[in-house]
């Protein structure tokens, strides 16, 4: 079982990728960076966003850590959402995804994908 949580460009969430549709089709499916859990059982612990900011994806990572320890349900992987890719890679979003993921990595020893579904 992988406990997932993804996290989503505050802008494009919702807005321009309407009600995560993509991402949990291709989680159903087990396509994109999801193909990677084709043999083994998912549960989405959580979906939640960068804030909007690059300095806020990690405060929000360590809350969300925090918060899902209190609930006991935590995550075992990070997947940064194929929104925060366009965002990086077409909208000119300062984020350096492989920067943020060895930092995600080093500060909550969590494993990090970059990108979720291919559509
Ligand atoms: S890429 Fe995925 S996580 Fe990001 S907004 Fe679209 S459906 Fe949601
Ligand atoms: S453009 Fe970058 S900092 Fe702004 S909301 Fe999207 S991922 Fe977050």
């Amino acid at each position: 079982m992988k406990k997932i949580l993804v996290v989503a460009c505050d802008n494009i969430r919702d807005k321009h990728c309407i009600a995560c549709l993509k991402c949990f089709k291709a989680l159903a499916r087990r396509e994109g960076e999801f193909a990677r859990y084709k043999d083994e059982e998912v549960q989405v612990v959580g979906w939640t966003t960068c804030g909007g900011c690059p300095g806020m994806v990690i405060p929000r990572v360590l809350l969300t850590k925090e918060l899902s320890e209190l609930y006991g349900n935590e995550f075992d992987v990070i997947h940064l959402g194929t929104c925060m890719v366009k965002a990086t890679s077409i909208c000119n979003c300062s984020i350096n995804l492989e920067e943020l993921k060895q930092k995600l990595e080093n500060l909550f020893g969590k494993e990090v994908v970059i990108g979720t579904h291919n559509y």
